[in-house]
């Protein structure tokens, strides 16, 4: 990097860039990362560090593919743009291949970010039921602590207060009932019957509601950014029976869980579902472009452009499938195909969660649990009361983290008081060395926090 005039770039950063979500000062300024390699990635000053989030969630194959730089380099040379009125070739052979992916049964819509596949999933599922005579349903049900996008009808869908408080009025019409949680369900309760229980929340909010106005239920297979929940299979299997019960379109949100991460293409392919509507991102693309996808199936597809006046689907947006991105999304499920890292998914995941089963002895954590290359460790401050950790033990176990050499998340929901999970989403491209690095690292960590704590 050549840094101009008299000023670093990181005094640049400072004075032109908002980190809008980051608190950075003097002492501790952003990183400005040069380049990366496989599950590495490197900053301006040649510091080297594991990226065990794949950025946020989506750099499924790793940095530095050249077949993706190239495939992108190949279709802008021979056409950049065609808006989404129009077709073209990328665009078609990906549609094929995620119907391939999800079973031979959906229209594919394009448009640009997890945000965007959400809200296109809401105003189809509306219009959906006024073409099918049930104009009263426009409402939709989600679970606290999920995270389902930006705007302002995924931020209402969304259920963490913090992101929207300041924001509201958001979208009418979005419910929210309470996730599973089997780390923290009642004693006495066994983890199906429990998730039976939650379950049938959606069951007792659509009655309360009216199922008249209910549209759908959005939800993702496993909730990841606020905790790695993840469910017993009872739970989806309810939430389905419960939908085809009430007429309800069940949404699912594959924008994380999607293409490998949880060691199948998609999340919901662990359980007996049959989702309506499904929406993609980040790994559709390993995040080298901007593409996302809302999948709807065939038979909700048929009350649209039934060649009666206003049935078609009144949304454009000027980049959707645009070329570039649909030929790196091809590639890009070309590479996971060939590599098999599905499977490697669930094969890494495994053995994560066999060589950190060991943590759990340390006083401060109270569970490790995930699916596929996807893991959360529940950092508490005392394993009986379950009392979530307080701030400075985590930000001491990613800082440690960091400092040697590998990069973990945090989330959860900071308002339920819940923010205290460490994150883990490394390449499904990571290499058994990169594998254990990982578990390396994390086992001196906490073993190094559990010594100098006594
Ligand atoms: N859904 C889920 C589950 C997500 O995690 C995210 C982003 N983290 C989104 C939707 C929104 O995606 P985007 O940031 O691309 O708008």
């Amino acid at each position: 990097i050549v840094e101009s005039n008299t000023k670093s770039l990181v005094e640049k950063d400072r004075e032109n860039v908002w980190h809008h979500i980051s608190a950075y000062n003097e002492k501790n300024p952003p990183k400005i990362w040069e380049s990366g390699e496989g599950a590495w990635i490197t900053d301006h000053e040649g510091n080297r560090y594991l990226d065990g989030m794949s950025g946020l969630w989506a750099v499924n194959v790793g940095y530095g593919r050249e077949e993706l730089a190239r495939a992108a380099y190949e279709q802008m040379k021979k056409m950049p743009y065609v808006s989404m009125t129009q077709s073209h070739e990328p665009a078609i052979l990906l549609a094929e291949k995620l119907n391939e992916m999800l079973g031979d049964e959906y229209k594919i819509f394009y448009s640009n970010s997890g945000s965007d596949a959400n809200e296109v999933a809401f105003k189809l599922a509306r219009q959906y039921h006024q073409q099918n005579g049930e104009a009263s349903r426009y409402k939709f049900i989600s679970r606290y602590r999920a995270y389902h996008g930006n705007s302002m009808g995924a931020l209402a869908a969304t259920g963490q207060a913090l992101r929207k408080y300041k924001y509201e009025p958001l979208a009418p019409g979005f419910l929210h009932v309470a996730p599973p949680d089997n780390y923290r369900r009642p004693e006495g309760q066994s983890i199906e019957e429990y998730n039976i229980l939650r379950a049938q929340e959606f069951e007792e909010k659509i009655i309360w509601e009216q199922k008249e106005t209910i549209a759908g239920i959005i939800m993702e297979p496993i909730i990841t950014g606020g905790g790695i929940l993840v469910p017993h299979p009872v739970y989806l299997e309810k939430v389905q029976e419960i939908c085809n019960r009430h007429g309800v379109l069940l949404i699912i949100d594959e924008v994380i869980c999607g293409f490998g991460r949880t060691g199948k293409a998609f999340g919901h392919q662990h359980f007996n579902l049959r989702p309506d509507i499904i929406t993609m991102a980040k790994g559709l693309t390993s995040a080298y472009l901007p593409l996302s996808v809302t999948a709807i199936r065939k038979d909700i597809y048929e009350k649209f452009d039934t060649g009666e006046e206003n049935s078609h689907f009144r949304h454009v947006n000027t980049f959707g499938g645009n070329p570039a991105a649909c030929a790196v999304a091809l590639k890009n499920i070309e590479i996971m195909e060939n590599e098999n890292l599905f499977d490697r998914s669930a094969e890494l995941g495994e053995r994560l969660q066999k060589e950190l089963a060991i943590l759990k002895d340390h006083p401060f954590v109270g569970d490790i649990r995930g699916l596929g290359f996807l893991l959360g460790i529940e950092i508490v401050e005392d394993k009986e009361t379950r009392q979530p950790a307080k701030d400075e033990r985590i930000a001491k176990i990613i800082g440690d983290c960091k400092a040697n050499g590998l990069i973990v998340g945090r989330n959860g929901d900071t308002v339920a008081g819940f923010n205290n999970i460490i994150a883990l989403s490394p390449p499904l491209s990571c290499t058994d060395d990169d594998l254990d690095f990982i578990i390396k690292v994390l086992k001196t960590v906490f073993a190094e926090i559990a010594r100098t704590e006594g």
